[in-house]
């Protein structure tokens, strides 16, 4: 989504179109951020009385077949239950993170922190049912079949072009958000992006938009397998010279299914999407180890490209244009917290608008409530995604080291767990 700096009036509704406003808050976009940000702005917004529009360009039944499994936090689910929660989620009481054919190893267990579970594993599709199924019972005006086009900004909302069953027209809103996700896409090529620490494409792209971009060369093979030892409610991450696998639990028979993804070359990734399940499964065993026996089974297998996409600044459009969830950080899936931080933005995001109304200055102190843990947490994604997916000898010592550094210091193991688990909220 470009926004467009311009007078709509004239452009788009005709030079003397009436100043009214459709609605105060428009949100494009109703995936699981999108959805939950309407869902809490609904239950928050009835003082200050806003009319609030959702719009997809897709049903939320038409997640059911999205093959991703995600790994949603503690922090989340206590932001999450009062609204919605999916049926099937199976808790994670214990993460073993390792490297396969080098030593260090860290626990994290549940009863370390007191609480009932570290995250819950649950379909990308459920989540979406659950929150469409909480926000269908309220006063949120919701455009399906509808995709929405570039905005233009005026000095005192925006207008944004939708079409409906090939029928165009133009909304008006005080306040837009552009909730609509982002591509698991590769950034641009290596050679066109800034090598440096910072490896951002400033100067390639309008000073509104600028983003933080990086192409870590890697795609995520995702499935639900069996296994035939399996180790009910303990989520694996493990390390190898390709890149990381995290295998999340799934329940099924004896708490046999887990959640695949893994991270390997986009050559490596093409090649294994040819194979056959068996050969695959034969593959993956050689990759994970035995540790919980052989691979007997795997379906739902997909591919996602995998790469940092984050806008450096939240609010856009003279203050009236904010970025939520992928739409503002695409992450690399190793730390599992891209839906987390969305979800965190999105909650921050309703409280401002309910305080201040649908106003410039709702969404100036939104985006400084979110500046921190964006920082915090797509750092150390991005850090955790380099340092671990690099094939160098001897950066698989540090990295050794590092992960048994975190079991003789508890303290840093626990603020490090309590960043991925609940994130820094304002
Ligand atoms: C392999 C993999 C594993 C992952 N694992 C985890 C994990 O364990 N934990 C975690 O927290 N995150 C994980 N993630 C990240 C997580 O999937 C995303 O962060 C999350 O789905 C983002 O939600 P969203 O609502 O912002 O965007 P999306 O889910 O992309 O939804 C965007 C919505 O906008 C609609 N839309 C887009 N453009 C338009 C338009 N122009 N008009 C109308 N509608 C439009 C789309 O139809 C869609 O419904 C993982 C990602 C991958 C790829």
């Amino acid at each position: 989504m470009n926004a467009v700096s311009g007078s709509a009036n004239d452009t788009l509704t005709g030079a003397n179109a009436p100043a009214h406003f459709d609605h105060d808050v428009t949100i494009v976009g109703a995936g699981p951020v999108g959805l939950a940000l309407a869902g809490w702005l609904a239950r928050r917004s009835a003082t200050q009385g806003l009319s609030i529009a959702l719009i997809d360009a897709r049903e939320p039944e038409d997640s059911a077949g999205d093959p991703r499994a995600i790994a949603v936090s503690q922090g989340s689910r206590t932001l999450l239950e009062a609204l919605a929660w999916p049926h099937d989620a199976t808790p994670i009481e214990r993460i073993h993170v390792s490297q396969r054919g080098h030593f260090g190893r860290t626990l994290i267990d549940r009863h370390d922190y007191d609480l009932p579970a570290l995250g819950y594993v649950a379909r990308y599709g459920a989540i979406v049912q659950a929150l469409a199924h909480a926000v269908r019972g309220t006063q949120v005006h919701w455009l399906h079949h509808t995709q929405a086009h570039d905005p233009v900004v005026e000095h005192d909302g925006v207008t944004l072009p939708v079409v409906s069953a090939g029928v165009e027209r133009h909304l008006r809103t005080r306040i837009l958000v552009n909730a609509e996700g982002g591509l698991y896409r590769t950034p641009p090529p290596r050679d066109a992006q800034d090598d440096s620490d910072e490896a951002d494409a400033k100067a390639a792209l309008p000073a509104a938009e600028t983003k933080r971009t990086r192409d870590y060369g890697q795609t995520a093979l995702v499935g639900v397998v069996t296994l035939a030892a399996p180790q009910p409610h303990v989520a694996w991450e493990r390390f190898t010279n390709e890149g990381p696998i995290a295998l999340l639990p799934m329940g099924g028979v004896r708490g046999a299914d887990y959640a695949l993804v893994w991270c390997c070359s986009p050559a490596q990734a093409e090649r294994r999407a040819q194979l056959s399940d068996t050969d695959f499964l034969a593959e993956l065993g050689v990759a994970f180890g035995a540790r919980m026996g052989r691979f007997t089974q795997i379906h739902a297998r997909a591919a996602f490209p995998l790469g940092l996409n984050a806008l450096d600044a939240l609010v856009s459009g003279h203050g009236r244009i904010a970025a939520v969830g992928n739409a503002a950080q695409t992450l690399h899936p190793v730390a599992g917290q891209g839906l987390n931080l969305g979800l965190r933005d999105a909650h921050a995001l309703a409280d401002s608008l309910a305080q201040h109304g649908a106003t410039p200055r709702a969404l100036a102190e939104f985006a400084g409530r979110r500046a921190f843990d964006r920082r915090m947490t797509i750092g150390a994604t991005d850090t955790l995604a380099r340092l671990f997916t690099v094939d160098f000898g001897p950066l698989a010592t540090l990295r050794g080291l590092a992960l048994t550094a975190l079991e003789f210091a508890p303290p840093v193991k626990t603020a490090l767990a309590r960043q991925m688990m609940f994130g820094q909220r304002t």
